[in-house]
């Protein structure tokens, strides 16, 4: 593996100016399609990322960003909505290059990005805060105030996507960042910064760090100095950011993993349910934490289901992101594909029935990258590893149920709590089991699409807080009341 001229340098960005690492220690970045080296990106220190840190408390102690108006504000995330437009097909490309997603994917993402500026930028500018006529004379009201410093993590199965989710309303807030990316995908980030710089938001409000979690991430979340972590990422990564955070008691926000439920009953729209649970969670090659990576579906079409589903999936085309044909695209890294591969494994010794796929591809085009075929096991019982555990790629289990509280037992008996979705063509049956589903996303006879106005996040070990909508806003402020004296006199509590 040479590395070409190509290759982008990427750099960080603190305080307003453009970084290497000083020690000059780098990640190599790679398409997973092909495993060129697409780019090169520095590691910072544990100093650095204190830089970094200590440019974004200035800026936010300074006002020059929580001071300025919801107007000016929401004129800022405007015009960065307006710059990824333009820079819409770069963007994509970049995308798929970094991540190994399908260009349909990372157009979705990319516009998605700008939706979520634009709704923020939107929402701003609505009425908020309360008043109270409370007893006494007093008039109280509520307002809402930003946290101060965030400290923002995020994965690379959406790099853009996810940095947006907490980009754009930490800055509507008028919070003021620290923001580091995965190091297996890093290129959007500094593009997105870029344009964060050109549209003119002030010196210091957005701060860029690259390099390992275990460092920068860290360093971010036990900072005295970073007053909230929005991180999104793995459970047990959650885990050590929440203990990091203890130190100051930071606000946090923590988007996690999954092992989501797919209900479908007999009386679904057969097609429908088949198409969709082939798309929740082959969309993205699995690599999303909403995945449905666990289909129940009831006794009496079972056999049926498993044979119309096995047939479809055996006929997706697994390819580079960058083909028009393509319809599952790379896995994100030598380091997942890997750990896909062992699960698969793991499902094989426990002895599930492995129904179709199971293998990295490695035919003409494909032998450079990290591409599996999509994979379904049946025969598998809920104390399986690859029941229970999240395996985050196109690997999927079936299991049968008899019964609607078979059916919501089965979908319950896991730690996370992220997403699920219930088939059935009879409204009230659906609408009582998705009711019981402990999760915080879910559909009826739908899976994944999702849309800004909406919270996005898990009940038990897939989080805490909630993304986008309103509830996203609410992440990155600080809530204060004001109680105003209206009988200006003395308490006289105290006789004299
Ligand atoms: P990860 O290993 O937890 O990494 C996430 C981020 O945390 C990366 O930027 C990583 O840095 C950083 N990190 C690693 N160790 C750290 C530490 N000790 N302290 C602070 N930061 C640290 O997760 P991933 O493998 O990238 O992403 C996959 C996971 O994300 C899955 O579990 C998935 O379910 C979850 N996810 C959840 C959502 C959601 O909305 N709930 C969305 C997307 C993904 P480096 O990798 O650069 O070292
Ligand atoms: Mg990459």
């Amino acid at each position: 593996m040479s590395v070409d001229t190509s290759v982008l340098e990427l750099k960080m960005f603190v305080n307003g100016e453009w970084k290497t690492a000083k020690n000059g220690d780098e990640n190599i970045v790679i398409n997973p399609a092909t495993q060129e080296v697409i780019a090169r990106a520095p590691r910072a220190t544990k100093e650095e990322t204190e830089e970094a840190i200590a440019a974004a408390r200035a800026a936010f102690e300074s006002g020059i960003w929580s001071g300025l108006t919801t107007h000016e504000r929401a004129q800022y995330l405007n015009k960065i909505a307006d710059k990824i437009d333009e820079k819409f097909e770069e963007l994509v490309n970049l995308e798929v290059m970094d991540n190994g997603k399908l260009k349909a994917e990372a157009e979705f993402d990319v516009a998605d990005a700008t939706t979520c500026f634009r709704y923020y930028a939107g929402l701003i500018l609505t009425p908020e805060g309360e008043t109270y006529q409370v007893p006494e004379n007093v008039q109280a009201m509520v307002v809402r105030e930003p946290v101060g410093v965030a400290g923002l993590i995020v994965p690379w199965n959406f790099p853009l996507l996810m940095s947006v989710w907490k980009i754009a309303p930490a800055l509507a807030a008028g919070n003021t960042i620290v923001y580091k990316p995965a190091e297996a995908t890093p290129i959007t980030a500094m593009k997105l910064v870029e344009i964060i710089e050109e549209v003119g938001v002030p010196q210091g409000v957005m701060n860029l760090v690259m390099g390992r979690g275990a460092v920068v991430g860290q360093t971010i979340a036990e900072s005295h100095d970073v007053d909230m972590i929005s991180f999104t990422g793995s459970t047990n990564v959650g885990r050590e950011i929440m203990k990091a955070a203890a130190g100051n008691l930071k606000k946090i926000s923590l988007e996690l993993g999954g092992k989501s439920p797919n209900i479908i009953f007999a009386d679904a729209d057969f097609e429908t349910a088949v198409d969709y649970a082939l798309f929740g969670i082959f969309f993205g090659a699995g690599q999303v934490c909403s995945s449905g990576s666990r289909i129940l579906v009831e006794e009496s079409i079972y056999d049926q289901f498993v044979e119309r589903y096995i047939e479809r999936a055996k006929q997706i085309k697994v390819g580079p992101g960058m083909n028009e044909d393509s319809q599952v695209g790379a896995i994100a890294s030598e380091q997942q594909m890997n750990a896909i591969l062992n699960y698969i494994e793991i499902g094989k010794q426990e002895g599930a029935t492995l129904a179709c796929g199971g293998s990295r591809l490695l035919t003409d085009g494909l032998d450079q990258g990290f591409f599996i075929e999509p994979t379904a096991f049946t025969n598998v019982t809920s104390d399986m590893r690859i029941v229970k555990e999240e395996i985050f790629g196109p690997v999927v289990t079936i299991q049968k149920f008899k019964s609607e509280d078979e059916a919501i037992q089965l979908a319950n008996e896991t730690d996370f709590g992220l997403a699920g979705a219930v088939f059935s063509n009879d409204g009230a049956k659906a609408l009582r089991v998705i009711k019981q589903v402990r999760a915080g996303i879910t559909w009826i006879n739908a899976y994944h699409p999702t849309y800004v106005e909406a919270p996005w996040g898990g009940y038990k070990q897939s989080g805490i807080g909630r993304s986008l909508g309103t509830y996203g806003l609410e992440d990155f402020q600080e809530i204060k009341q004001i109680n105003i004296n209206l009988n200006v006199e003395p308490v006289s509590w105290f006789p004299g």
